[in-house]
């Protein structure tokens, strides 16, 4: 039977982060997820912006935790090697009744010591934004809301972890939990029984299930839908900052904003559900989108989306980010309410975790020998030609691109499959690369990606998933050679 000092349940953003920030001390560490790869579900589908917190509720934990997360990117991307980028955002006001609830919005900024919210005029923002509509009449500028790459930062979270220590059991289910006199033991999954001292339920849209298995069913989740369109790096209508519209009591709101990769990202909705695996995207949606971001951006360009893509905010009812221990279910934590900033939140909420895992007994001995450095794939497109020279001489596997879209070499795909947390579907590689990520969404490099994700572990390509059970690429052989792709 396994044994470990701290479960995880979960290796999203948040229980990748916890895993990390757990390492610092001399513990076993071990993270369980149902899925394939590392990554989440809601963390591989968001906005992927680093929130300031200015429009959190004031005096939350969810405030707390974004406030504190926002400067903590820039030291954490430079040691995890992520791509993080600058870019500030604005938020424009069109009409009187928006423009008058600008003061209140910078005044909930300042309530949550968000300090940097200016007044801009609407000059000032069409200089900024030559696309906005030019009816613009002043709004506010957010300075430190910045983008990131979300795949990365988990898949970063994780490798720095297990460097330092931690281990991963993926395609494992957590299906429940054992609790002898008032406190857990371990859990029960997929692959048998895990001993356990303490336990972490990072469990994101399925955190209430999890709980329950302890008897902690005081607040239920549903899914909060948003949609996203992703344009072509070449479109015709681009903005240079996070254009957010102003906010109304029902919702934040689309928006239209850059990513770390230069396409435009425009959406999300917010709708409610009660299926955690409608996963669909559709055309009400999406033409919800078109109307609503039009008034912002009133030339975007809709026509130039390369993808469209839907994530699954996990909405807490009753409302609020949560972390609770129990007094009648001794060494259990458990997350819930982590929704619309919880990118952001997880390095914080790594910290606040461990914080309350110490306060609950867990024994405080340092990792003297913690590393926070975590070396990525090197990003061949990126590089200078003389870098690229040196490393197609080190490596010739880096001379031969296999994503023309993003310039992605067969090095870097074999050296993706060959990490410590290996990627083993075509997915794991886009997330990792991008391989697929480009204006064909991998048309011309998937075959060419499948081959490779089945050469070098060594297995058939019958066997390569896309992602999860059942999502195979190969369908069948036709004369004997020849497959047919599962598209
Ligand atoms: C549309 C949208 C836009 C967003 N935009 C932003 C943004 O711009 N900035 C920001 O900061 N945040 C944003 N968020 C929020 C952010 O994405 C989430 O808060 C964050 O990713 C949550 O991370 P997590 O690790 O808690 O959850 P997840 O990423 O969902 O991970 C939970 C993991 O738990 C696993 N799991 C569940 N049950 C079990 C079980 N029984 N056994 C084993 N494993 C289990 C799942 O497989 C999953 O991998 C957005 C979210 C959405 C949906």
């Amino acid at each position: 039977m396994l044994q470990t000092d701290v479960l995880v349940i979960g290796a999203g953003a948040v229980g990748c982060a916890i895993a990390r920030e757990l390492t610092k001390y001399q513990l076993k560490v071990l993270v369980v997820d149902k899925n394939e790869d590392v990554g989440g579900e809601a963390s591989k589908s968001n906005s992927a912006i680093i929130h300031t917190g200015y429009d959190a509720p004031p005096g939350t934990l969810e405030s707390q935790l974004v406030v504190a997360a926002n400067p903590m990117y820039e030291l954490l991307t430079r040691q995890l090697d992520v791509p993080y980028q600058k870019v500030g955002a604005i938020l424009p006001a069109f009409t009187d009744e928006q423009f008058d609830k600008l003061p209140a919005l910078k005044a909930k900024a300042f309530q949550n010591r968000v300090y940097d919210v200016e007044y801009l005029t609407g000059e000032q923002l069409l200089a900024m934004e030559p696309n906005l509509n030019p009816e613009v009449k002043a709004g506010l500028y957010i300075p430190r809301e910045n983008i990131i790459d979300p795949f990365l930062l988990v898949v970063a979270y994780a490798e720095n972890a297990q460097q330092n220590g931690a281990h991963f059991l993926l395609n494992t289910k957590v299906t429940g939990i054992r609790v002898e006199n008032g406190r857990v033991v371990g859990a029960q999954t997929t692959a048998g029984e895990i001993q356990a001292t303490y336990i972490v339920n990072a469990a994101g849209l399925y955190c209430d299930d999890v709980a329950a298995m302890v008897g902690k069913n005081d607040y239920t989740v549903n899914p909060r839908k948003g949609q996203f369109y992703i344009l072509d790096k070449n479109t015709t209508c681009k903005v240079n900052h996070i254009v957010l519209p102003i906010p109304t009591k029902v919702t934040k709101g689309k928006l239209m904003c850059p990513t770390i990769h230069g396409n435009m990202l425009v959406g999300p909705t917010a709708e409610e559900l009660e299926d955690k695996q409608d996963y669909s995207t559709t055309a009400e949606g999406l033409a919800s989108i078109e109307t609503d971001v039009r008034r912002l951006i009133p030339g975007v360009n809709l026509r130039d989306s390369i993808t469209q893509y839907c994530g699954l905010r996990p909405n807490r009812n009753p409302e609020g980010l949560h972390v609770d221990t129990y007094d009648d279910v001794k060494n259990y934590v458990n997350l819930s309410g982590v929704r619309s900033t919880g990118l952001t939140a997880s390095v914080s909420l790594g910290k606040y975790v461990a914080q309350r895992l110490i306060e609950i007994g867990m024994p405080v001995n340092f990792n003297s020998t913690f590393n926070p450095i975590r070396k990525g794939i090197p990003r061949f497109h990126e590089m200078t030609y003389e870098e690229q020279d040196a490393l197609i001489r080190e490596n010739p596997l880096y001379g031969k691109v296999i994503c023309r879209c993003e310039t992605i070499t067969e090095g870097e795909i074999v050296e993706a499959i060959h990490r410590p947390i290996p990627a083993r579907s075509v997915d794991a590689i886009k997330r990792r690369l991008r391989a697929g990520m480009g204006r064909c969404q991998g048309g011309f490099c998937g075959p060419r990606v499948l081959e490779i994700l089945g050469r070098e572990p060594g297995v058939p390509t019958e066997e390569i998933r896309k992602n999860q059970i059942g999502s195979h690429m190969i369908t069948g052989k036709v004369r004997g050679e020849r497959v047919i792709a599962n598209v």
